[in-house]
């Protein structure tokens, strides 16, 4: 077993441990292993392990390492979670599954031009500014209603929500904003947790965490 493996077992018995604790069942929340900066060597063990689900950040690197390995295994699903460019739209439709990075109105189009020309038609996350801050990708918070309305009307199938907290020893009190508007707004799916909270967010509904470094560092 690679290290990667190993820790795989914890994090999904944590996962389990705190889905348990909010009375939820551990299948409802999926776990996607981000894989940026890391080799294909070291994600082949975690798929041989069961793993199905990656996060790629970046475009470019995501192409270079996730063709063969998807040639490979069929039934890999690919997350795209980093900022895309609407220059990049073609692209990461061709690559990824899923968008979770879904924030504005241009890159909106751009994707559902290259679905519509490519036949590939990506699952998405509207990526909200949980925190407010200037420096982040996501929909502010006073125009996530009017965004919502139009990712609805396109043909995208939308999945649910996604944030980032700002950094600091509190997440919770967003994730617990994130749910709340998510069930305002009658979607399901939450994308939010990371390797340092993701226990916490289970709690406060994930459906999807993000976990990178406790794989691997
Ligand atoms: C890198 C990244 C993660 C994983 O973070 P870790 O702290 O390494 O678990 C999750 N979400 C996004 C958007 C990221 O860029």
């Amino acid at each position: 077993m690679s290290m990667a493996t190993d820790r795989r077992s914890t994090i999904l018995d944590s996962i389990a441990a705190a889905a348990r604790l909010a009375k939820r069942d551990p299948a409802d929340v999926q776990l996607i292993a981000v894989t940026k900066t890391h080799p294909a060597s070291e994600i082949e063990p975690l798929i041989a392990a069961g793993q199905r689900d990656f996060g790629e950040s970046r475009v470019q690197e995501a192409q270079d390492k996730w063709p063969a390995l998807r040639a490979a295994h069929a039934d890999l699903r690919l997350h795209c979670i980093g900022r895309l460019q609407s220059n990049k739209a073609a692209d990461a439709v061709a690559l990824f599954d899923t968008i979770h990075s879904l924030d504005r109105v241009s890159l909106l189009d751009a994707l559902v031009a290259a679905a519509t020309a490519s036949g590939r038609v990506p699952s998405v996350y509207v990526q909200v500014n949980i925190g407010d801050e200037p420096q982040k990708g996501g929909v502010p918070l006073d125009n996530l209603p009017a965004f919502l309305d139009r990712v609805r009307a396109s043909p995208l199938p939308l999945i649910g929500l996604m944030a980032i907290p700002p950094l600091g020893p509190q997440p919770g009190p967003y994730f617990a904003l994130l749910a709340k508007l998510a069930k305002r707004h009658d979607v399901t799916g939450l994308s939010m947790g990371m390797s340092s909270d993701y226990p916490t967010a289970i709690m406060l509904g994930a459906t999807a965490v993000r976990v990178g470094t406790a794989f691997f560092d």
